[in-house]
């Protein structure tokens, strides 16, 4: 390696916003994330609503908040549309007769 032109390359800790810390080697001290492995929806299963730029916050606010109504998921929303659209279908050939 060259002399001077490199950054330091120091063991860090990683802090995420979960309450998670975990070491690794950076030249960045105190990382601080808002997501990780240990709570991001791709390694729990679980679902969850990631919102780091409070946009469901700004949304609610915006619109109202709106109870007993689910949150869809982009392919759920997609199902529902189908379902709708066949159910048009249907009336407008049952119409015909
Ligand atoms: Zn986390």
């Amino acid at each position: 390696m060259k002399d001077k032109i490199h950054p330091k390359y120091v063991e860090t800790t990683v802090h995420c916003a979960c309450g998670f810390t975990y070491k690794t080697y950076s030249t960045r001290e105190n990382i601080r994330v808002d997501i990780c492995s240990q709570c991001h929806p791709f390694y729990t299963g679980k679902t969850k609503i990631i919102d780091t730029a409070g946009r469901v916050e700004r949304y609610r606010r915006r619109f109202g908040e709106t109870k007993g109504t689910k949150i869809l998921t982009a392919s759920q929303k997609v199902m529902l549309e189908a379902e709708k659209a066949a159910k048009k279908a249907k009336s407008r050939r049952s119409a015909k007769r």
